[in-house]
């Protein structure tokens, strides 16, 4: 029986104990959140040129921490280390970018009979952010960055199995010069301490970063409150491939594979024109065999273990031993291994077609025309990513535009990028995140009307 008041942190490569860290209780939860209301006033109070200088001074210490962030993520996500190294430096570039925000929180000045407005962006407080485990750093990041340069304290709730970057984080800032409280990170349960943060009438607004099910509920209790929140959710992405794309780029394994597949931007729904579908299947289970899967550690591996053994049942699950399938290898042993599969004998209405598995696992479809390729692509309760491949411009703009999700890839498969917004159509959520409006997600439009009428005469 796990204790309810102490969090285990294993390696997932190995299944070894890499370190037990208190739960935050409710109790915790107040006090942080008190704590960080004392915090906020006096963070908001500096000028927005201070609260750049020291969150620079945060990115300069995260940089020099950078190898030991990633260690950490290796050990405590089972993250291949070359991805770690790119999540800690995508957590410091967002420092220095979110930091650049505090001192252009612009305004604006509206004309007005008699006087004119001025609006303001007033910080909203203290933010609670939750986070997931499968890119703990950059999630974190993204959520609590912009959230302190708009002038709020953050509670961050990192996810039950990967506290550890979260909290060396926190240290980090503190280290910096951050004052204290004002980013504070209280590891613990979803049920109580995620559940708590979400119901303290002080906390103005809620970001969650999980599962489309855990998102609805947060979003229910926050309504009770009448809170703010921004929610990060789930994906199923199409990766929609024509005849005349560059085949080999377009069919990169590693656009549903990077991760382990534990992205919510994986293109696991693999849309290929009839006319190339053979070449596609051939070109897969070569590329399939390929990838070289093993410790995160070892700078040549390209995919690692899954999260848990929890999430190694889930995947399994969506993957019978008969299922008409291209497999690739995984190692045996300890460790939450599930080798790279595309299957190929799945209806588009099917359960591994629809669902959000969160492993490396795609399913491969065909389709017809274009007017075919959007209805698949669209085909889906959820709308986070996708990418369209054509040589055709034409073709790639109206195909992007018909497919509704909020980060699309023409000819390649990129998605986040910390200066472009990011966030989901339909049941993959609600709001944005990064990009240059990052900040004024975390703020309050105050207008201001000033006369300029003159005493009576
Ligand atoms: P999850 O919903 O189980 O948990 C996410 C976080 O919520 C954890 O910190 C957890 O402790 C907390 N939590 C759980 N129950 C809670 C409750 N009742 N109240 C408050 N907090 C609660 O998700 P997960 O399994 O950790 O993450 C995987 C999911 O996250 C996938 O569905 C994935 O697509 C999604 N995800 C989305 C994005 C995005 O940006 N859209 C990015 C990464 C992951």
């Amino acid at each position: 029986m796990s204790d309810p008041h102490e969090l285990t942190v294993l390696n997932p490569a190995t299944e070894e104990t890499v370190a037990t860290v208190p739960a935050a209780s409710a109790e915790d939860v107040d006090t942080a959140v008190v704590r960080a209301l004392r915090a906020q006033a006096r963070w908001a109070a500096l000028a927005g040129a201070d609260r750049a200088r020291l969150l620079r001074r945060f990115a300069d210490t995260v940089d020099a921490h950078l190898e030991e962030l990633a260690q950490l993520e290796v050990r405590e996500a089972g993250h291949t280390v070359g991805n770690a190294r790119w999540e800690a430096g995508n957590a410091r570039d967002l420092l220095l970018y979110a930091a650049g925000g505090a001192e252009r929180l612009l305004g604006a000045q509206i004309p007005a009979p008699g006087g004119f407005n001025v609006t303001f962006h007033e910080p909203l407080g203290v933010v609670g952010v939750i986070a997931p485990w499968n890119f703990p750093m950059p999630i974190a990041a993204w959520g609590s960055f912009p959230a302190l340069a708009a002038g709020n304290a953050v509670v961050l709730k990192p996810a039950e199995t990967t506290p550890l970057t979260a909290l060396r984080l926190a240290g980090l800032a503190l280290e910096a010069g951050v004052p204290e409280h004002v980013f504070q990170v209280l590891p613990g349960h979803g049920h109580t301490a995620g559940r708590a943060l979400v119901d303290h009438p002080d906390v103005a607004k809620i970001v969650f970063t999980g599962s489309t099910s855990t998102g609805r509920e947060v979003m229910e209790r926050c309504a009770r409150l009448v809170k703010p929140v921004t929610l990060e959710l789930g994906g199923k992405s199409p990766n929609v491939v024509f005849a005349d794309a560059d085949l080999e780029a377009a069919l990169d394994p590693f656009s549903f594979l990077d991760n382990s597949g534990q992205d919510c931007c994986a293109r696991t729904r693999v849309l290929v024109q009839e006319s190339v579908f053979e070449e596609a299947r051939a070109f897969l289970a070569e590329a399939l065999a390929a990838v070289v899967v093993g410790d995160p550690a070892d700078d040549k591996t390209q995919m690692g273990p899954l999260i848990s053994r929890q999430q190694l049942d889930r995947v399994r699950s969506y993957v019978p031993e008969d299922a008409p399938a291209l497999r690739g290898t995984a190692p045996e042993g300890p460790g939450f291994w599930f080798p790279p599969t595309v299957l190929t004998g799945e209806r588009p209405d099917g359960r591994a077609a629809r669902e959000e598995i969160f492993g490396p696992v795609a399913v491969l479809l065909p389709f017809a025309d274009e007017a075919d390729a959007v209805r698949l692509a669209n085909d889906t309760p959820y709308g986070l990513s996708g990418s369209v491949w054509t040589r055709d411009l034409g073709r790639a703009l109206r195909v992007s535009r018909a497919v509704r999700a909020g980060n699309l890839s023409v000819n390649s498969h990129s998605s986040v990028r910390y200066w472009t917004p990011f966030g989901g159509f339909k049941q993959s959520g609600l709001g944005r995140e990064l990009g240059p409006d990052a900040l004024t997600a975390f703020t309050e439009t105050k207008n201001v009307f000033i006369s300029t009428e003159g005493p009576a005469q």
